[in-house]
């Protein structure tokens, strides 16, 4: 889980990148980082923390030049520690390079070992690493070629931004796991993770970066080669139901109807008689209103958020031990108090986030509670980039649904079904990967770190 951006050639590059990073913070609250090349001089600047503590004027106004590339990090691979912070940057014979990486590659370990036979000295635990390593020991001639040769021997998923020297890339697997568009603005072109990024900076939406292209964008110009086989795509249908931001356009459709569509399908599939639908607040609010309007049931806000927490280290005492569910969500007593509600959320992961949800509202005096979810139970790992905790956790990997309902606390439990899911999709459903409702993986994973991910 990582947003990427990049800009080239803008004069405000670096500001404009930090507010595509910004646009992009649910996709990594990790760290935050931004690399500009200004002649033949580079400047990075990165650290652990939001966009908003890693960066500010003075900071920005240092990283000078028109070409930059930034990243928001959530880790999924390589812990969590300043090393490990995005862009990923090396000086190597073919010059500088800087990586910004979204995605798991799947086939690490070989190519870990590979790279250290032929000299490759390591400074980090993360798979984007082995990129930059692979671009410096290409011995191709030119940078085309040294990218075709790197990304043709890497496994899984990626949607890169790359600093080359003077060049800005972006590319994508061929299966097309996580998203990356195009965009111009004042003549530059821009490459984001999602289009909610181009918005705030005004940039025209170009395009998406289509599975399997490598664009190369040079001060005049943009080169764009499809140099791989095609494959079967796999679109992560993760990133519309939770990850996305719904105001952002994925794989070319947008977040927030296709959510309102999963919750109007839920409310086909499993109705049920209730005063008032209500989502958990923020991520059940899109779905809560598609099965709304399709139930004809008043949609209703049950609980109010405070947008104001950002990370607290305030620690509850005894005696406030609801403490920290309370100060995010507070219960409306008068709006709850004895009805009969339908809670929406868009998923269960753990299952304890929801627990205490459905705990908050009993308190407040509410009914009857049944809780609908508009994705089917999760119950597989990711190996491309969400992430999700071993099966072990994932609750619906070892309970069912009656155990988990009462595990919840609710009346009843219902998740949509997987062809009610893949049917509200506005793309075929042969294009998503499915693979941690169904476990069918879109890869082949012969390799032992997935063997044992998979047995946990
Ligand atoms: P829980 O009820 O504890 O399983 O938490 C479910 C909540 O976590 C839902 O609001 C989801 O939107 C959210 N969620 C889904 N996937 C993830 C993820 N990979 N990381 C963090 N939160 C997630």
């Amino acid at each position: 889980m990582c947003g990427i951006f990049g800009i080239y050639p803008h004069k405000n590059a670096s500001q404009l990148t930090c507010l595509g990073l910004y646009a992009l913070q649910h996709r990594g609250e990790e760290s935050a980082g931004i690399i500009t090349r200004n002649g033949k001089k580079v400047h990075l600047h990165k650290a652990l923390g939001l966009v908003s503590d890693v960066f500010d004027e003075k900071i920005l106004r240092g990283l000078r030049g028109e070409l930059a590339v930034g990243h928001v990090r959530y880790s999924t691979t390589g812990s969590s520690n300043i090393k490990n912070t995005q862009p990923f940057y090396v000086k190597s014979k073919i010059g500088d390079i800087a990586i910004a990486h979204n995605g798991n590659l799947t086939n690490t370990l070989e190519l870990h070992k590979e790279l250290e036979n032929n000299g490759a000295l390591f400074q980090t635990t993360m798979d984007s690493e082995i990129i930059a390593h692979l671009l410096a020991h290409s011995q191709k001639k030119d940078i085309p070629e040294a990218i075709i040769w790197s990304l043709a021997k890497l496994k899984g998923a990626y949607s890169l931004v790359l600093m080359l020297n003077d060049t800005l890339v972006g590319a994508r697997d061929t299966f097309g796991w996580r998203p990356l568009c195009l965009g111009k603005l004042d003549g530059a072109y821009v490459l984001a993770s999602e289009t909610c990024a181009l918005d705030l900076i005004n940039a025209e939406y170009l395009r998406d970066i289509e599975p399997g292209e490598v664009v190369f964008i040079k001060k005049d110009s943009l080169e764009s080669i499809k140099p791989f086989a095609e494959t079967k795509h796999a679109f992560c249908i993760f990133e519309y139901i939770y990850f996305s931001r719904p105001d952002s356009n994925i794989f070319g459709h947008n977040v927030y109807l296709v959510r309102k569509k999963l919750g109007a399908q839920l409310a086909k599939e499993f109705p049920a008689q209730a005063d008032m639908v209500m989502p958990i607040p923020d991520s059940g609010v899109f779905a809560a209103l598609g099965f709304s309007e399709a139930s004809k049931i008043p949609f209703e806000f049950g609980m109010i958020r405070n947008h104001y927490i950002g990370r607290t280290f305030i620690q509850p005492s005894q005696d406030l031990r609801d403490f920290r569910v309370r100060i995010k969500l507070n219960p409306l007593r008068d709006v709850l108090k004895k009805k009969d509600v339908v809670l929406v959320e868009d998923s269960i992961v753990r299952g304890t986030t929801s627990r205490a949800r459905v705990k908050t509202i009993r308190q407040a005096g509410v009914n009857k509670i049944h809780m609908r979810v508009s994705c089917p139970p999760l119950k597989f790992p990711c190996f491309y980039g969400i992430d999700f905790p071993t099966r072990k956790e994932l609750v619906a990997s070892r309970h069912d649904i009656a155990w988990i309902r009462d595990f919840i606390g609710a009346d009843s439990l219902e998740y949509l079904s997987l062809e009610g899911m893949l049917d509200s999709m506005p793309l075929p459903k042969e294009d998503f990967c499915t693979a941690c409702f169904t476990g069918k993986y879109p890869l082949n994973h012969a390799c032992p770190l997935f063997k044992n991910i998979l047995e946990k």
